[in-house]
């Protein structure tokens, strides 16, 4: 399971970024993911429950931001933002579209209380 390993990267540089700001707690962390990131926020919820424990990130809440998805598209050439539940070129419908984003994963911000 790749969520664990991600889950331990999130919370080491949580932990690192609480303490430098003084933070007696966290309360949110906040993740902008790209819609092909392969993270799914809700695993990485259930691990963070678990290795947060005894910890000040203890109970914090995972919240996410999604990314759109940008594609260029192989028949017209457009470049756009599209949603991945409607995967097609907004100017000529084709579904032949190369991905040029979506893989994104970063820790937006945190909430935290001092
Ligand atoms: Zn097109």
């Amino acid at each position: 399971m790749h969520e664990l390993a991600i889950t331990q990267q999130i919370l080491e540089f949580t932990l690192r970024t609480a303490r430098e700001r003084g933070a007696k707690r966290v309360t949110a962390i906040r993740l902008r993911l790209g819609p092909f990131s392969g993270v799914v926020p809700e695993c990485i919820q259930i691990y963070l429950d678990v290795l947060a424990k005894d910890t000040e990130a203890e109970g914090a809440k995972i919240e996410t931001a999604w990314e759109p998805l940008r594609v260029k598209c192989l028949d017209c050439g457009l470049e756009s933002e599209i949603d991945r539940r409607h995967i097609a070129c907004p100017q000529c419908g084709s579904v032949r579209l190369h991905r040029l984003s979506g893989r994104e994963f970063l820790i937006e911000s945190l909430e935290v209380e001092s």
